[in-house]
């Protein structure tokens, strides 16, 4: 085995070797170094022919056309440049915007900037289990609703959302949709032909690309969206997104998503046989409940809280294994996590909630190693914990930790 053993392939992941490749070729002299601008000579050529088949390969893998791609810095800059975007063009139409109490910062900070520019944002609330019922998008939908932006698979629990009806009712409603999908694409099918999403944020690093790249779709048809640039520079990406192309990361990026193509539902398969050996294996350490929807699940990600103690105290008892409390954005902060506490998670719920999540090189051994590993570990901080005691004796405040 390799140490530590990574089960945070959520937060990121290593570059598939073929992807690391595919980077190097564009780099040097005997490369593909070319500005993808430079329509004068070869180089130049060549390396927009390198960026050109990624755009294919990217917009293969969820069912759009090459031309609806837009290049990004990742899914942090596609979902700024969707929202701020989408809002600025569209003031005369309205300024409200909805989405959930569950999405990732890079929406939620981007919304809190759009309410001190003067747009309403309404933060829905999520069901116990992560979801988001369709229901209460169309309550909130109002004559002045531009946009809804909701994740498709949530980056703390793996709860992966009903896009098929929520997209029904904000095209039949003429409001557009946006989707952050940095954990989804590549794990989960996803065809744009038939989902009515206008607006789809893409990442590489989380499907075994380099870091620093992604990818905003913007619908052209029936009804092209229009945004307002956050970049103005060289013109580059139809105007939407100024700045040198890095064909180096667009090239990776595109190989990422070819190699994600090839054999999703095998690989998928594999990874969710894992999961379920780690939540059986974790199972029988008791008390413990999940974080999360137990269907509607992308298979990399289980959330789980143990009973008793907190998730810091389990890192730390635990430095071979590297995982994570939340997301990585939000475990820089000590705040419980806000997705767990959307969902009607306690304090104490939330503080000892562990993410594993899992990947293309997770093996069964690594698997079987940290069930024992976490196992031990409960056990010896449940022994050390007030709380625990306090637990047994029947005293515990009202936290109703699910039976397994
Ligand atoms: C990782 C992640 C992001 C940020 O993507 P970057 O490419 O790192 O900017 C946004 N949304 C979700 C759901 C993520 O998991």
């Amino acid at each position: 085995m390799e140490w530590p053993i990574y089960l945070d392939y959520a937060a990121t992941t290593p570059m598939d070797p073929r992807v690391a490749v595919v980077l190097g070729q564009c780099l040097g002299r005997d490369g593909l170094f070319g500005n993808p601008s430079s329509s004068t000579h070869i180089l130049g050529r060549a390396a927009a022919r390198a960026v050109e088949s990624a755009r294919n390969h990217v917009a293969a893998l969820v069912g759009v056309d090459p031309r609806e791609i837009v290049w990004t810095s990742g899914a942090t800059e596609a979902n700024n440049l969707a929202l701020f975007g989408v809002m600025r063009a569209y003031v005369r139409k309205g300024r409200h915007l909805v989405t959930s109490q569950t999405e990732h910062k890079a929406v939620l900070d981007v919304c809190r900037r759009l309410e001190r520019e003067g747009c309403a944002v309404t933060y829905l609330a999520s069901e116990p289990d992560g979801l988001i019922s369709p229901e209460r998008v169309a309550a909130a939908l109002r004559p002045d609703t531009v946009l809804v932006s909701l994740m498709h698979v949530n980056n703390e629990t793996g709860v992966v959302q009903d896009l098929a009806a929520i997209g029904a009712l904000t095209r039949a409603r003429g409001v557009l949709l946006h989707v952050d999908t940095a954990q989804g694409a590549g794990k989960l099918p996803l065809d744009l032909r038939t989902l009515p999403v206008d607006l789809l944020s893409l990442s590489a690093h989380k499907l075994y690309g380099p870091k620093g790249v992604g990818a905003l779709y913007v619908r052209q048809r029936p009804n092209r969206v229009r945004l307002e640039p956050l970049l103005y520079g060289g013109g580059q990406e139809r105007g939407l997104r100024a700045g040198t192309l890095p064909t180096h990361q667009i090239a990776a990026m595109g190989e990422a998503f070819r190699i994600a193509g090839e054999d999703m539902a095998a690989e998928q398969a594999r990874i969710r046989a894992l999961r379920d050996r780690l939540w059986q294996g974790l199972a029988t350490v008791g008390e413990i409940a999940l974080n999360g929807h137990p269907e509607r699940n992308v298979a990399g990600i289980l959330n789980v809280s143990f009973a008793g103690i907190t998730a810091e105290a389990l890192l730390a008892a635990l430095p071979e294994i590297a995982v994570a409390t939340g997301s990585a954005c939000t475990s820089a902060g000590n705040e419980p996590s806000h997705v767990l506490r959307a969902m009607g998670r306690d304090d104490f719920q939330a503080r000892g909630a562990i993410r594993f999540s899992l990947g293309r090189f997770t093996t069964g051994e690594e698997i079987d190693y940290t069930v024992e590993a976490v196992r031990a570990a409960v056990n010896r901080l449940r022994d050390l914990s007030p709380l625990w005691e306090l637990r047994r004796r029947g005293l515990d405040p009202e936290v109703d930790w699910a039976a397994t």
